[in-house]
């Protein structure tokens, strides 16, 4: 398929094309393409009780299913249609790669079959970055409803992309969350405009260097026609966006915690101001929003509300209802959400601060801070985060698997600030690790759990550390009543 950009009803007929995995997206993409009339096969690890039933579902359509074998490919594939969570150095990939066959992922599929049905196609704004990609999608999402634009919140969100698609639901624009594996599997992909909210070292096991990471990162970039945002104060997002291939006159704007110069988005005086989309930029800006009506105003949170304005912007959105959208956005569970205040102290989760970026940013927006940290590291340094924070903490107490990695950071570049190591991994650890933070905390001091880290290593998911954060919060608050 190459780089076309959309297929016909007859590229499908008869193909034959192996999905990998029956997770959600592979399970939508079996759907479609065997709806279209392709020959459907696919493979998973798996052989339980979960795989079997979703496999017995989809045998009606006509779908084949190979369970207890994701390694060879099987006999007479075409194309193979991967989940974006297979790393692409798998058995299957490299006997695709043998035989000649194309892998591509579920955002590609969803691109190839955009106006299949006569439709005129909705136009993608694309975001991706190491952190804040949903926050941003979301936010996307709520300004171009409040500029009455029939819009979704879609790709690493929401209903699978490929079933916004072929959908009977009719949209204007879509709002876009694209990973860095997505990316990777959807070769053809080209965004109307596409932001790149930041770049930290991140995933980097399964794209093997920090350069493969950053090339999957910029090719949200490629054929943008309106406008490449990057971030002014992450420099590797602006060279991703000089790097790329774009549409003549699509233009690069930036958007900045500070000030902005022309074509950019800012901040002056408490207030949002786009200095991009404006008549006579070299003069003139345009108030958008005040700092307020973004929710929490976070500084890494600002910086996703210009990003998100600046895609509006791009889009033709009037200033009117980039504040309107800002101002009906809620953020998700989870990510630096107020959980209670007790004895003056703020307890604050931000259970997704699973990689040290994400944590240094969360960090950067509380002081004094009692910090709550570990577990695992997937490879991290921590020395960076360790000195940049350093004069923010109060506190740190450390829980989880790899809690050393950060207790000997600390101990390099923030000698002073005292430490306590629960030396546990068990569920029970997040209540005894709030009550040392209340132990340690001083009325007016915030104790953030901000982990640096996955949360596998003691519970199923960062939605489940932080519900036990909560708890052991509440708890607290209850014995202060
Ligand atoms: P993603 O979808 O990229 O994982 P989220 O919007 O879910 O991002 O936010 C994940 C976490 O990343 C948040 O809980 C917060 O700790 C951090 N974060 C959010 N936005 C930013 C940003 N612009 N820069 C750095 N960290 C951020």
């Amino acid at each position: 398929m190459g780089s076309r950009q959309v297929s016909t009803t007859q590229d499908w007929q008869g193909k034959h094309v192996t999905v990998a995995g029956l997770g959600v997206s592979g399970i939508s993409a079996a759907r479609a393409l065997a709806g279209l009339g392709a020959v459907v096969t696919v493979v998973d690890a798996g052989d339980g009780d979960a795989q079997r039933e979703r496999a017995a579902e989809l045998a009606p359509l006509g779908v084949r299913a190979r369970l207890g074998d994701a390694e060879t490919l099987p006999e007479g594939t075409e194309l193979v249609v991967t989940s974006p969570g297979w790393k692409p150095d798998g058995p299957l990939f490299r006997a695709a790669a043998e035989a000649g066959v194309d892998v591509v992922g579920d955002v590609e599929i969803a691109w190839l079959l955009r106006g299949l049905d006569g439709r005129e196609p909705a136009p993608w704004l694309a975001v991706t970055g190491t952190n804040g990609k949903t926050t941003t999608t979301r936010m996307l999402a709520a300004i171009l409803r409040a500029a009455g634009l029939r819009t979704a919140a879609v790709g690493n969100i929401g209903t699978p992309i490929i079933d916004v698609v072929l959908g009977d639901e009719e949209y204007d624009v879509l709002a876009v969350e694209l990973s860095s594996y997505q990316l990777h599997w959807a070769p053809s992909v080209r965004a109307h405009s596409a932001a790149v909210l930041n770049l930290a070292p991140d995933h980097l096991d399964w794209h093997g260097s920090m350069e493969a990471y950053a090339a999957d990162k910029g090719r949200v970039y490629e054929g943008n026609t309106v406008a490449c945002v990057y971030n002014v104060a992450d420099r590797a997002t602006e060279d991703l966006v000089v790097e790329a291939d774009v549409v003549e006159g699509c233009r690069a704007i930036g958007f900045t915690l500070g000030a902005p110069g022309p074509s950019m988005l800012g901040v002056v005086d408490g207030l949002l101001v786009d200095r991009a989309f404006v008549e006579n930029r070299q003069k003139n800006a345009q108030e958008l929003a005040s700092v307020e009506d973004v929710d929490p105003p976070a500084p890494h949170n600002i910086a996703n509300a210009l990003a998100a304005a600046a895609l509006a912007r791009a889009f033709g959105v009037a200033p009117k209802a980039v504040r309107e959208g800002l101002r009906s956005f809620r953020p998700d569970a989870h990510r630096i959400a107020h959980v209670a205040e007790v004895g003056g102290v703020t307890y604050v989760d931000d259970s997704k601060a699973t990689n040290t970026h994400a944590a240094e940013a969360s960090l950067a927006a509380y002081e004094p801070v009692v910090w709550i940290a570990g577990g695992l590291a997937k490879g991290a340094s921590f020395d960076e985060l360790a000195e940049r924070s350093a004069k923010r903490l109060r506190a740190a107490v450390l829980i989880g698997q790899d809690r050393a990695l950060i207790r000997e950071a600390l101990a390099r570049h923030a000698p002073e600030v005292p430490v306590v190591d629960l030396d546990r991994t068990d569920t029970g650890a997040m209540a005894a690790a709030v009550r040392e933070a209340a132990r340690l905390a001083e009325p007016g001091d915030t104790v953030l759990l901000a982990p640096a880290c996955a949360s596998m290593d003691m519970f199923a998911n960062y939605g489940r550390r932080g519900d036990a954060f909560a708890e052991a919060v509440r708890e607290l608050a209850a014995e202060d009543a």
